[in-house]
């Protein structure tokens, strides 16, 4: 059993920021409730987070520096204008210039972008880089679109938001619906509307400035995560053992890889219209072809493999998702928020699931967390599980920086380095701590330590 820090008034404090900060923001008040049942014990142990709460070092963390909101007009192929709504959430520059990424997608809205820039704060501080935390993206939704609209798009969206990035300032990426296309269009115009070729945007296709193993990096990175956390905890390792998967783009793509290089056996993977279970290990050429280069439905996949199972949807367990009830030695949630359920919880408990690592953000609810926190479950929390995306970001600029190429090696070594650097000093926090064996209070006092001692030494 694990413990949970919690502190008698801690949930009184946090209902007080909920009414200044998030009263109409769930999905932030949930990601930020989460940090703060983690780190209020710091100010009753730790004389200086004690002095630093009186500094309201809190409330300035949860509050974001800057909401940038702007309109983005941009012609369709009818020649018809379309109006989105543009965002960018500098959160907080303590440590480093803004990074984070775009999300293009009908869902994005302030709340969601402020949830993610949120936890981008921890994560970016975890990495050991010297990067703060932004988000930001539109409700413009890729799907559909022609790659003309695509690029006319990004360039509106660009047209606007160039006035507020820079290689020092803030150095988006990419996330959800935005990939190496994306990148390659925002970075096009951000070079016409200012004549300068430099690492204003990470993510970047490799021939014009891009790092090798980028897009493999959260995936990957995850897997590594995983690898290591076992081995700590003193579980399996991931060889030969059967694995459940969720999404079907960027992140997910690459943990399946990962896993299959290790030799597991993943053997699902889902879009939001359904679930594919392949008991023989999900055929990945296939699911690239038909995600990157096609870009249809999962559903084609029993075309080629009709002995594998479509789940559709509307045949979930009720509260859950297919994906979370085949039984599964380790499983890897890494399509969106909120995707692995209490009902999903359950059911990973029961099947005997002995890690569950958050390759999205915050995939897992509330109730979820708890659930598996008290369980033989191994809890590896996005924060650090998917922290390898941003850390070879963060290698991307400094490559540009120094106008160097790394090999493909090199940066899957530096990495992989990373990634149990962060596993260690994660788990050696929760010792510290005294909640042995929770990643997740783990991850939140060591990132906010390191966030929070910079912004005390930059004064108010
Ligand atoms: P992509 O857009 O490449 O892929 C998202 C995948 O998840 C798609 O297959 C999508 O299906 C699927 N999906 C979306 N909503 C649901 C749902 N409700 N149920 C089931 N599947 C769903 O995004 P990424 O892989 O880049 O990002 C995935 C997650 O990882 C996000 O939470 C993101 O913030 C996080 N992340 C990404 C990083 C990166 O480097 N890309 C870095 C760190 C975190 P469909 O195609 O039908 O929409």
């Amino acid at each position: 059993m694990r413990k949970i820090n919690t502190i008698v008034n801690a949930k009184e404090e946090i209902a007080k920021l909920k009414n200044l900060n998030c009263a109409e923001d769930d999905v932030f008040f949930q990601a930020m409730e989460e940090v703060l049942l983690s780190i209020f014990p710091l100010f009753k142990s730790d004389e200086i987070y004690n002095k630093s709460a009186k500094n309201a070092i809190v409330r300035r963390l949860i509050t974001p520096d800057r909401v940038i909101k702007f309109k983005v007009v941009w012609l369709d192929d009818n020649n018809e204008a379309q109006v989105n709504t543009g965002y960018r959430v500098q959160f907080n520059n303590a440590l480093g210039p803004y990074k984070g990424g775009l999300r293009f997608h009908p869902s994005v809205n302030e709340g969601v972008l402020k949830f993610l820039g949120f936890e981008q704060i921890l994560k970016n501080a975890l990495t050991g880089l010297p990067i703060g935390g932004a988000k930001g993206g539109s409700d413009f939704d890729p799907k559909g679109k022609s790659d003309f609209e695509v690029m006319k798009f990004c360039s509106a969206f660009m047209r606007e938001l160039h006035k507020y990035i820079g290689p020092r300032i803030d150095v988006p990426a990419g996330d959800i619906g935005v990939g190496g296309r994306e990148i390659g269009y925002l970075f096009g115009e951000y070079k016409k509307i200012t004549s300068a070729f430099e690492g204003v945007l990470t993510g970047k296709p490799y021939f014009f400035g891009g790092s090798l193993m980028r897009p493999e990096a959260t995936g990957y990175g995850a897997v590594y995560f995983t690898q290591k956390m076992l081995e700590l905890e003193g579980k399996e390792s991931l060889k030969e053992k059967i694995c459940a998967v969720s999404g079907a783009g960027n992140v997910a793509l690459h943990a399946i890889e990962k896993l299959q290089h290790l030799g597991a056996i993943p053997v699902t993977c889902t879009d939001s219209k359904g679930t594919i279970y392949d008991a023989r290990g999900v055929d990945l050429p296939l699911l690239k072809e038909l995600k990157l280069q096609r870009r249809v439905s999962l559903e084609e996949y029993i075309v080629t493999h009709p002995e594998a199972q479509y789940i559709p949807v509307s045949d979930y367990p009720k509260g859950g998702h297919a994906a979370w009830n085949i039984p599964c030695f380790a499983a890897f949630p890494c399509a969106t928020q909120n995707e692995l359920t209490e009902v999903d919880a359950k059911n990973l408990i029961a099947n005997g699931c002995q890690s569950v690592t958050e390759g999205a953000n915050m995939p897992s609810t509330t109730e979820a967390v708890h659930l598996m926190l008290n369980s033989d479950i191994c809890l590896a929390p996005a924060k650090a599980a998917n922290a390898g995306g941003v850390a070879v970001s963060g290698f991307e600029m400094s490559q540009n920086a120094a106008m160097q190429k790394w090999t493909f090696d090199e940066v899957d070594a530096k990495l992989q380095q990373t990634m149990e650097e962060i596993c260690e000093n994660v788990a050696a926090t929760a010792k510290e701590y005294g909640v042995e064996g929770n990643y997740v209070d783990g991850a939140n006092i060591a990132g906010f330590k390191r966030v929070a001692d910079a912004m005390i030494a930059e004064g108010v």
